[in-house]
């Protein structure tokens, strides 16, 4: 018996302003559509998770893939995840700086490498030789997010110079109000198969190289069919440390229903390590979780019966 498809999309957590509000609703519902039409021609949950992670790589809206935050030395840097629930394939690229959209990069290497992971030159020259075309770092950035370092670390250097500190490297994201517009998609086939991706240009004014939770398994997105498919977005130093979204699955795996397990995993990350952020969670039965402890959570999801989008999703 054919299962009936469930998508699940998110556009990153935090605390987003009521003006922004509108452009991530149309962001999140155009990448559901596009995922959708995958799913419901019947073909699998991890090719819908890569279109519908595609849609907002290209939607300037959030942050992945072109109009991705900066990092200190003005460069979009990008990390992507896909995983597939059914035999745990898994491709992943990190700190990448060529590429438009980094999912197809990563769900490259699940598919036709033998490897798991690829980061930085590396992962480029994977992907040229397996046809996706490489891009300028120049053709990535745009000029909001120019202004946006150039106020940040204009901000910065104030605070430092009041503090006597050095707070230039801070670690950036520790800020609610800082946006996380990471985007990523959890879906369940026709053949009862779960897969997850996530993308990220990580964090606002980052060091140069570093990686966040987005693209690691487990951390950022995790598929196994035995338990959930899940996708993270938020502060991701907290979210790594906890391998939160394995940490979710696993609590799916000990018979706990995916609504209960995302706010849980939000619990957990607040009191454990005072993080912030979102996730959204999807087993094998169709059943959904979506979660965060930041004041909104851009996210979207359709089911045969019901499709639904919003910024604030009431526990
Ligand atoms: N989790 C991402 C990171 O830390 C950022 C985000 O979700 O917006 O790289």
């Amino acid at each position: 018996m054919p299962t009936d498809p469930v998508l699940v999309v998110h556009g990153g957590a935090w605390a987003m302003p009521d003006e922004m509000v509108e452009a991530h609703i149309r962001g999140v519902t155009n990448a559901l559509a596009a995922g959708w039409r995958v799913l419901e021609r019947g073909s699998t949950a991890l090719d819908a998770v890569e279109e519908a992670v595609v849609i907002m790589e290209d939607d300037e809206t959030f942050d992945a893939g072109r109009g991705s935050f900066l990092n200190r030395d003005g460069k979009v840097q990008l990390d992507a995840l896909i995983m597939d629930g059914a035999t745990l394939r898994a491709g992943g690229v990190g700190c990448v700086e060529h590429l438009r959209n980094p999912v197809r990069a990563a769900r490259k290497i699940l598919s036709e490498s033998p490897h798991v992971y690829f980061v930085g030159e590396g992962a480029e020259r994977f992907a040229a030789e397996h046809g996706i075309p490489l891009c300028r770092n120049e053709d990535l950035i745009i000029p909001r997010e120019v202004e946006h370092l150039g106020k940040y670390q204009a901000e910065l250097a104030q605070r430092d110079e009041s503090h006597h500190g050095n707070d230039l490297f801070a670690p950036s994201g520790e800020d609610a109000t800082i946006s996380h517009d990471t985007v990523g998609a959890v879906a369940l086939d026709r053949h009862g198969n779960i897969a997850a991706a996530t993308s990220t240009g990580g964090t606002l004014n980052k060091a140069p190289g570093r990686l966040g939770d987005s693209s690691l398994i487990g951390c950022g997105c995790y598929a196994d069919n035995e338990s959930a498919a899940a996708s993270t977005t938020g502060w991701g130093e907290p979210i790594m440390k906890l391998v939160l979204a394995k940490w979710t699955a696993d609590r799916i795996a000990a018979g706990n229903l995916p609504e209960w397990s995302a706010q849980e995993a939000m619990n957990y990350l607040k009191q454990r390590v005072n993080g912030h952020g979102g996730i959204i969670v999807l087993n094998r039965e169709g059943h959904i979780g979506i979660a965060h402890n930041t004041p909104r959570m851009a996210w979207a999801y359709k089911t045969v019966k019901k499709q639904e989008a919003g910024v604030v999703r009431e526990s």
